[in-house]
This record gives C-alpha cells, structure tokens and sequence, in this order.
C-alpha cells in the first residue's frame, strides 16, 4: 500500500514512528533532501549539527526504501572488491578510501550512543566458503587486507566454525569483530528522531516530481516545493527521472529476506552460538543472522525484473534448509524484498552535479556503513570542505550497456553466468 512500510519482521518489529506532514506551500532551506533513508538522514544530521536549516522530503515513510528492509549487516568497505578501488585512484587513495569506510562502521556506533538509538547491536560478521576456490579467494582477500589496508581479519578454519555453527556446508570463516548487524528500520527511525531533534524539518508523503536546477535549486513536490541553497539527492533505487544523467548509472536489482517463526533461544543459539551475521561469496549469496527476538533472518534470492519472482516463501525455505538442514518445515512468518542500486563496478557512485546539486547512489548491496560516510561526505562537501567527496568522485563510472530498454536483459544474461560459475566451480 502506498505509504505503509512493506510488510516485513521490521516493520513489525519497530516501534512507532510518529506520522510526518505532508509538504505544502514554499519553503525556504539552506539544504534540502531527497529521500529520508540513511543516507539523507545521516547528511540531514551533520548538517543541522553544524547550524544549517534542513528539510528532507520523503516520497513514502521515514526508512521506507533500502534502508528499512535491508539484510541489517554492516560490514567493512565498499561493495566492489578494494582492488578495483586501487586500480581506479591508486593504492595510496584507495587506503585513504578504506579506512572511511571504517569510519562509516563507527558513525554508526557513534550515532546509537550519542542519540540513544537502540537498534539491536550486535558485533561480529563472517564471510564463509562454500567450494575451495573460496577458500583460496578469501584467504588472498585476507592478505590484501592485511598488508595493503592495515586491517586484520581472523581466519577460522572449519573446527573452528563448526564450534560455533554447526553446518556441513561451510569450509571455514573469514571473521571481522568489527563489523555486526542490527535493526535497519529501527535505526533508521533512531536517526529521523535525531534529526528532528536537531530541528530538521522532514516531510512525508511528499514525493519530488521535478528538480528545477539553478542558483537556488527547487524541488517540486504535488503540493509544494522548497527552494534551497544546496539540493542533495540520496533516493536510490527509487529515485527516477529527477537527474536522467544519474538514472542509467544504476541499475535497480531486487533481493528477498524472509523471516522464520520465532524458534525459541536454544534452536537459535544452536544455529548460530555467537550471534554473528553470515554471508557466502557466491556470486547470488545466502546472508543470514539471528534477530533479537530469536528468528532466523536469511536473505538469498535475486531479481533482474522489477517484479518479485515467483514462490519466493517457498525458494527461501529451500535455500535455508540447505544450510540448516533442521529448519525443513519451520515456518516463514514475513518475506519482504527492496531494490539495490547496483553501478557496473559496483563502486560508489558519489559526487555533484554543478556546484550546488550533491548526490550519493551505487552503494550495491553495500550500504548500511557506507551511507552514512556518504552523508557526512557531502555534507563536509556543502560546508565547502569537498576534498573527501572529491576523492570519490574520481572512481571512474560507466553507464549500463543497452541503455534503458537493453540493460536489464543483458544483466541477467551475465548473472546467469555468474550463477552457472557458482553451480560449477
Ligand atoms: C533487501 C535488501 C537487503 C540489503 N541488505 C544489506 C546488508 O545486509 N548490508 C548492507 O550493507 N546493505 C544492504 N542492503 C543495501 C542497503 O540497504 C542500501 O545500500 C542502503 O540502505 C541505501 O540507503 P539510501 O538511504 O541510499 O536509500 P534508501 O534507503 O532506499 O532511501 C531512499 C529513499 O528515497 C525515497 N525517494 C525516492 N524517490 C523519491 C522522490 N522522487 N521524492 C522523495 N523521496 C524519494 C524513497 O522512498 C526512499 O525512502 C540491502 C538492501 C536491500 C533492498
């Protein structure tokens, strides 16, 4: 329904968040935002931190897109391997890089302390193989990171797993105590109530239908607009036609969560004892954690088309049971699904447009640490400070071959080849 959340274990789970106005009328901002995810919520933050007026407009519900339906894990990095970082800008600059992503994971830490945001925390993640070729993959990985990055992981062999979770299916574990997982909606809401403490001015409901660029720019919504200093546009995979030479740089790709019935503390903690969140390095991954109320969140099905695939309840349950054989006939009480905006490098897409029209996107399933460095990036940006956002700017990005009409069947000609290479090798 237009204006709900989807539904979704988070949507049930969050508590309420407060109905925001509609925009009507004109208002006056120094900054104004499209979209009222993390990444419009966390540079709406810095912003008003710093004294500036802001107003975010939302099309839908606070946390309504990516970010309120996400997998929850936050992870190191970016969501193209780091290599592809340092062939564009260097090794030097692609540390630099790195190292802000770190930032991102403790932004978030930092936000839950510092404005009270419980989101359910939980610390620890692992990347598993499956095949030996992952164990290979994962290991140069681990060097890499070591060496070139300063950035330590643990590497677990399958002992060592299997004390923690039990599972015939994984060859070892990649380990980062760093990274964690959390509530995404839950979070999201932490950070649209600091905001509005801060003063900024969200309205809901209010989707921008025309961006008029200029010296002052305006948004244009049904009922109203806004005219701002700086426009800043952080709408994602949702956002279409409000700055076209963006559009064809993304590409909008479905991915589906389901969550179990509740199975009580002690078959959760059988899966997995520690709490950490999981995910294979399969091209099409399963991801999956526990939730705080002892579920099983398990993330693991893609889609080129916009529309949601068929029997999805059904594939989910598949695809968890062949990682956790004891789950077979455990129900699944939600399946939601949402859109990543995935960049043909799978890059970060950040930057602006002219001097006064900012932009964050090509996050590719990467982004609930690094939207809110995007945020604080090109806030730092409009406060004239752009020398991060300059930096990020210069990842080189390509349009999707086939434009509009051709993009979406050549990307699911490639996935299929890089799902036959998971089946095969
Ligand atoms: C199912 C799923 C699982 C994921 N799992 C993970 C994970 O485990 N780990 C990870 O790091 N990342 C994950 N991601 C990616 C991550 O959630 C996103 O990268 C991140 O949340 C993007 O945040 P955002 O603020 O840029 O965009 P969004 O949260 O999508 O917010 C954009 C907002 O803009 C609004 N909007 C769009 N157009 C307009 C308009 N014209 N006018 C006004 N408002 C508009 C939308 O309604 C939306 O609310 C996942 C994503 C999905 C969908």
């Amino acid at each position: 329904m237009s204006g709900s959340h989807v539904r979704s274990w988070y949507a049930a789970s969050a508590p309420d968040f407060p109905a925001q106005a509609t925009l009507e009328g004109t208002l006056q901002a120094d900054v104004c935002i499209l979209g009222a995810g993390i990444t419009g919520l966390s540079t709406a933050i810095e912003l008003a931190e710093a004294g500036l007026s802001v107003v975010v407009l939302e099309a839908q519900r606070v946390g309504w897109g990516a970010s309120g339906r996400s997998g929850g894990q936050a992870i190191f990095g970016f969501g193209c391997d780091q290599s592809k970082i340092t062939q564009a800008v260097g090794l030097a600059d692609s540390k630099r890089l790195f190292d802000w992503s770190l930032e991102g994971l403790a932004l978030i830490k930092g936000r839950c302390a510092q404005y009270g945001i419980n989101c359910d925390w939980r610390d620890m993640h692992a990347h598993v193989p499956i095949k030996p070729r992952h164990i290979t993959e994962l290991k140069n990985w681990q060097n890499d990171l070591a060496e070139n990055f300063d950035y330590p992981l643990q590497w677990w062999d399958r002992e060592q797993l299997q004390a923690v979770m039990p599972n015939q299916r994984y060859l070892g574990a990649l380990v980062d105590t760093n990274s964690g997982h959390l509530h995404p909606l839950k979070y999201t809401q932490g950070l649209a109530r600091a905001a509005l403490g801060l003063g900024v001015r969200i309205f809901e409901q209010s989707k921008v239908t025309q961006l008029v660029r200029g010296d002052r720019p305006v948004f244009k919504t049904v009922h109203g607009q806004v005219q701002c200093d700086f426009a800043v546009l952080a709408g994602n995979a949702y956002v279409h036609g409000i700055a076209p030479e963006l559009d064809d740089k993304i590409m909008p790709v479905g991915t589906y969560i389901g969550a179990t019935e509740p199975l009580g503390e002690t078959r959760a903690k059988a899966l997995i004892g520690n709490d950490m969140a999981v995910a294979d390095v399969n091209w099409a991954l399963d991801y999956f954690r526990l939730s705080a109320d002892h579920r099983l969140l398990f993330g693991g099905r893609a889609s080129y088309s916009t529309l949601p695939p068929p029997d999805l309840s059904g594939t989910l349950r598949r695809r968890m049971a062949r990682v956790f054989p004891t789950l077979e006939g455990v129900k699944m009480d939600y399946v939601w699904g949402g859109f990543l905006d995935i960049s043909l490098n799978r890059a970060p897409h950040w930057g602006r447009l002219g001097s006064n029209l900012y932009f964050a996107q090509g996050f590719s399933g990467h982004g609930i640490a690094a939207t809110g460095l995007a945020g604080r990036v090109m806030a730092e940006a409009i406060r004239g400070q752009a020398g991060r956002l300059d930096m990020f700017s210069r990842i080189p990005h390509r349009n999707f071959p086939g434009g509009r009409a051709l993009r979406t069947p050549l990307l699911v000609a490639a996935m299929a080849w890089f799902k036959l290479r998971d089946a095969l090798f």
